[in-house]
């Protein structure tokens, strides 16, 4: 039986970044309860782990020494008149806030530790919710990221010889994570997103495929806004399953931001949580037997609690049903784990998404599929 791990503690749910902001960190707590009312918990196959605090050292792995000191300042408010050099604003998206510094430490830590779980092979599958911040770069904030956990939890087991394959199905650009490994084929990282045409952070061509020996390791999904379903998965299988099966990882790495869900109000994917259940699923059928999801994305709030239990079950090998632990539908009113109300694809208006997919595909076939000898 698959042993897992969901990495949790109410501190990750406390760092609000300003009373208007999407980003509610507030989404854990109900990924946690309904998790919990579901009675996932007392599974014998399946443990909570407490996060840690992660060390300056470890941060600076991955981040400038100066940039690392000044997200601590900011956090004890010293300094503030600097921020806009590391991009902080307080109108924009990455306002400073008081504790923000142990509040990315947090999230940093709690990757670690299940990185740690699974490299150790404490347990075959680790989800830590509050991580996934994959735009955060070396020497600045970005797209609500201080500090990148994946890169640093993945730098770790590479450290140790792991081969990885990180693949983001985030709505969003995995552009830090895609920065930090761009010129190594020890990790193959794959992105599946909205096309920066139409999306921050713009990046994500299907021609930025790696340098030196990073070259055709870095892959890149865009896809039209408007993209159902079935055309996501039309496109997850015909590229990723031949890419990751011939790179032989040790891990799986995967951030799961469901910011591609239809309801969710800063993207255009019309993902529901059928085809994330199968994208899951999919993502699974690849793990080598072990296999660290981090968060990310998704800001409508019932989308995130639904699709990140649902995932973290998947991930387990505990099935779910249908309708909602009734603790839960007294709290917050939810009836339904799966979508009740779900988007239109009619063919129509799924043809421009068809054609824009096919385009992405086509060229990944085209110029890296032989780089692999596939
Ligand atoms: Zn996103």
């Amino acid at each position: 039986m698959t042993k897992s791990a969901f990495i949790y503690d109410p501190k990750m749910t406390r760092n609000i970044l300003r009373e208007d902001h999407i980003l509610r960190p507030m989404r854990l707590r109900y990924v946690y309860e309904l998790l919990d009312a579901y009675n996932i918990f007392t599974k014998d196959n399946v443990l909570i782990q407490s996060p840690r605090l992660a060390n300056r050292d470890e941060i600076s792995s991955f981040h400038q020494t100066d940039y690392v000191d000044a997200v601590k300042d900011f956090s004890s408010g010293k300094n503030l008149e600097r921020q806009h050099l590391y991009n902080f604003s307080d109108s924009g998206d990455n306002p400073t806030t008081t504790g923000m510094y142990e509040s990315a430490a947090l999230s940093v830590g709690a990757s670690l530790v299940a990185a740690e779980t699974i490299w150790n092979q404490n347990t075959d599958v680790a989800f830590n919710a509050g991580g996934g911040f994959h735009h955060a770069m070396p020497g600045y904030a970005h797209g609500f990221c201080i500090f990148n956990d994946i890169v640093i939890a993945i730098q770790e087991m590479v450290a140790q010889g792991a081969r990885v394959a990180y693949i983001d199905i985030d709505a969003h650009h995995g552009d830090g994570v895609q920065h930090a490994f761009y010129d190594t084929d020890q990790v193959l990282t794959i992105s599946i997103h909205e096309s920066g045409d139409y999306l921050f952070p713009g990046t994500g061509q299907v021609e930025e495929y790696g340098k030196q020996s990073g070259r055709g390791y870095a892959i890149n999904i865009p896809l039209a806004p408007g993209t159902s379903d079935k055309t996501y998965l039309w496109a997850f299988k015909t590229i990723v399953p031949p890419l990751v099966m011939k790179f032989e990882p040790d891990i799986l790495a995967t951030q799961i931001g469901i910011d591609s869900h239809f309801a969710d109000p800063l993207t255009h994917l019309k993902i529901t949580t059928f085809g994330y259940k199968k994208i899951i699923e999919e993502l699974k059928s690849l793990s080598p037997g072990r296999w660290i999801a981090f968060g990310g994305g998704g800001y409508d709030m019932s989308a995130v609690a639904r699709s990140w239990a649902l995932a973290f079950a998947t991930m387990s090998g505990v099935e779910l049903g249908p309708t909602l632990p009734s603790v839960f539908t007294e709290r917050y009113g939810l009836q339904h784990l799966y979508d009740v109300e779900t988007t239109t694809t009619d063919p129509e208006s799924d043809a421009n998404p068809m054609h824009i997919a096919k385009k992405s595909i086509q060229t990944i076939q085209r110029e890296i599929f032989p780089l692999h000898k596939i």
